[in-house]
């Protein structure tokens, strides 16, 4: 069987390294709030050439504190696309904003900067966008409405570690960049974690506040506040795969280079663009029979995945929240297919994928 993904071989290269970390962190008798954070932190903006990351507890937390920290009011609208996965979304609904949805392009997946000023109104004061599947969105038109509009900009970097627009990381364009390292992520600690990165020093310190029960002395609590902490282990081994984030999004690069150069034309690839740095988080391919293919595949032994098979808008979460017509995220929804396409597949095992796809 070729696994969608399995996290015990896309880590191993890392064990031994891993468990020196964690042999340091258990002899340290330190786990919240360390050395190890802030290694982490110091590592992570460097990465990013900004002033400040402040690790949280997930990437829901990341996109959510952000939004609590910015200063915009209760109420405001915060214009989001409809193709996202769900957290994005929820981040909104849980710093009591109200989320405007915007419909993607078609070929890139990511939000639509064409659509966007339509959905302006006095009450929008921000702007959260993804970089879906570890493609940056269109970042030239979109800074510029921020810009003239005066609206924050959130990035949701979940799916972009190491993604680049023009050259210049995802994360690095709004006023925060808000990362998940969810197990599965392009950077993926072995449990739950997140960041904010920023340039601003006192959206660092609110996020460092509301991360801490509102606190920046101990006892002594300032803010309504949440505890959200990126603990000291899972800190330490983030770290330890820091160092390897090229490698890793180089290596699912040579992978979906193999199912963009082979795979039949039946299949609808992702865009590529010189202007665009992609990593591939998710390899996706369109197809109008994605159901059928998918059972073909398993069948051959060969998992796949769908993000998603729900758009945001048809949850039942959603209901009396979102309304409205969201064509174009349905379509994809309805046709999208994720491949196999990890740190821990091999080359031999993409071109058999491709092998048994072009019988489809
Ligand atoms: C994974 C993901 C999140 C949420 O991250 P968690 O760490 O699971 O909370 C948010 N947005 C997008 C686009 C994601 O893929």
């Amino acid at each position: 069987m070729i696994y969608y993904e399995n996290l015990f071989n896309s880590n191993k290269k890392f064990f031994d390294e891993f468990r020196i970390k964690f042999n340091q962190v258990l002899n340290s008798g330190w786990f919240i709030l360390g050395n190890e954070l802030k290694n982490f932190e110091n590592e992570f903006a460097a990465k990013h050439n900004v002033r400040h990351c402040v690790g949280v507890a997930s990437g829901l937390d990341a996109l959510t504190i952000s939004l609590l920290a910015s200063g915009i009011p209760e109420k405001s609208e915060v214009i989001v696309p409809s193709n996202t996965y769900i957290a994005t979304i929820l981040s909104i609904l849980h710093a009591k904003m109200n989320p405007v949805l915007v419909e993607p392009n078609i070929s890139t997946y990511n939000i639509d900067p064409k659509r966007i000023e339509e959905k302006i109104s006095p009450k929008t004061k921000a702007i959260m966008i993804v970089h879906l599947y570890g493609k940056s969105c269109e970042m030239d038109p979109i800074v510029e409405i921020c810009r003239k509009y005066n609206l924050v900009l959130i990035e949701d970097c979940a799916q972009s570690h190491g993604a680049k627009y023009k050259g210049k990381l995802t994360g690095t364009f709004g006023n925060f960049g808000a990362f998940s390292f969810y197990p599965t992520k392009n950077l993926g600690a072995l449990g739950d974690a997140g960041s904010v990165i920023t340039n601003d020093d006192n959206f660092a310190e609110k996020i460092k506040k509301i991360r801490n029960y509102g606190s920046s002395k101990k006892y002594y609590n300032e803010v309504v506040g949440y505890n959200s902490r990126l603990d000291e282990l899972q800190a330490a081994l983030l770290s330890v795969k820091l160092k390897y984030l090229d490698e890793i999004n180089d290596h699912k690069r040579k992978l979906a280079q193999i199912y963009l150069d082979h795979l039949k034309s039946d299949f609808i690839k992702p865009v590529v663009d010189e202007n665009y740095f992609d990593v591939y988080h998710i390899f996706n391919i369109r197809h109008p029979k994605r159901d059928q293919l998918k059972d073909y595949l398993l069948a051959n032994g060969i998992q796949t995945e769908i993000h998603y098979p729900v758009p945001p808008h048809k949850q039942k979460a959603m209901d009396g929240i979102l309304s409205g017509e969201y064509p174009i995220s349905e379509e994809i929804h309805n046709t999208t297919l994720s491949l196999p396409c990890s740190f821990g597949h091999t080359e031999e095992e993409i071109y058999r994928v491709v092998e048994v796809m072009n019988k489809f």
